[in-house]
């Protein structure tokens, strides 16, 4: 990804994964062996199971129920590993740990976790009742704070679509990094859900998992969009025989980074977010538009004001370092590279400037 987000952790949306982080580490100690509110609720939970007793006490009872008739501490074990590996999600990301998934939880159980945590994420389940927006507020919320903090304009996932702000009456796509249909327990954790902009989100990323290319692919590590790397920088090179870029099959572009420990980590990104087909795409849409601009201000700076082409070159670079935060801009930076650094390029502006 193009720049990592802030996290604005605590933040009052993440009350309902701590109430039931709070019943899953009770349960876990495996020292109760009947459903009590008492000793698995939490305090401040207690008001919102009493509201919702169908949709929530209920689930949970049954939950409780099935992992205390696992036959074995080998099949308990699984579930636990199951909930504290993969809500880490950092160690997740640097491959330090393995998920688990649905298919792999045993039988007995599987059913009821998935059944409980499908019906937790979204404004109109469970995140959304009207007593437990009391006690976590809206995603909207979240976003709005998230966006305060966060300035950027652009999708960090992509750098093509622009992000929705605190005062827009909508918000962004929240995207499930690890998949929720795939991996148990994390479809409300925070640390797994990232504002992301649609066409990354349902178009792209959609179902792919970070984790696995394929079901026969080996584990690979992934960005954290939290992460704390300084040292990041992803940056394109288009390569081609000669500065027609309207058909994206006649040149190649290399997505690079400043970060050789993560190249893997890029890769994944790229792969993920279908990066490669997208920018190439957008270069090959824009580029006549983004070449006249420039022989636009070629002949503004050198022929209507009679500037050296050393000055056109320097208010060229100065506008790179403005492209990143706007929509496309990394893909401007990259074009205008391109155009700038072909050895014929001040003969070719000048040339049909002249023409
Ligand atoms: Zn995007």
């Amino acid at each position: 990804m193009l720049y990592f987000y802030k996290s604005i952790s605590p933040h009052p949306i993440e009350n309902l994964h701590n109430y039931l982080d709070f019943f899953f580490t009770r349960m876990f100690d495996d020292t109760q062996t009947v459903y009590s509110h008492a000793y698995l609720i939490h305090p401040n939970f207690q008001g919102i199971i009493d509201t919702y007793k169908e949709q929530i006490d209920e689930r949970l009872k049954a939950l409780f129920n099935a992992y205390i008739g696992l036959a074995t501490p080998q099949e308990k074990q699984i579930v636990k590993d199951a909930y504290f590996i993969n809500n880490d999600i950092v160690s997740l990301s640097d491959a330090t740990n393995t998920p688990i998934k649905y298919s792999q939880l045993p039988a007995g159980i599987s059913t009821q976790i998935k059944s409980f945590y499908d019906e937790l994420w979204g404004d109109s389940k469970i995140l959304g009742y009207a007593t437990v927006v009391n006690s976590c507020g809206t995603v909207k919320q979240h976003f709005n704070r998230f966006r305060e903090v966060n300035e950027f304009l652009v999708c960090p996932f992509c750098g093509l679509e622009s992000l929705l702000c605190e005062h827009d009456d909508g918000r962004d796509d929240y995207d499930h990094y690890l998949l929720k249909s795939q991996y148990p327990f994390i479809s409300i954790n925070f640390n797994n859900l990232f504002p992301m902009c649609h066409r990354c989100n349902s178009k792209n990323k959609n179902q792919k998992d970070l984790v696995y290319e394929n079901v026969a692919a080996p584990q690979r590590r992934f960005y954290y969009p939290y992460s704390k790397e300084a040292n990041h920088e992803i940056n394109l090179n288009i390569v081609s025989p000669n500065n027609d870029l309207k058909d994206p099959t006649q040149w190649q572009l290399e997505v690079n980074t400043t970060n050789l420990a993560y190249e893997d980590c890029k890769e994944t990104w790229k792969d993920v977010f279908n990066i490669e087909t997208r920018y190439k795409a957008t270069i090959s849409k824009h580029s006549k538009f983004w070449k006249e601009r420039i022989f636009s201000k070629h002949h503004n700076i050198c022929k209507k004001n009679g500037r050296s082409y050393a000055e056109f070159e320097e208010d060229i670079l100065d506008d790179f370092n403005d492209y990143l935060n706007i929509s496309n801009g990394i893909l401007m930076k990259s074009f205008n590279d391109f155009v700038i650094n072909d050895p014929n390029c001040q003969a070719n502006l000048t040339g049909i400037l002249i023409v």
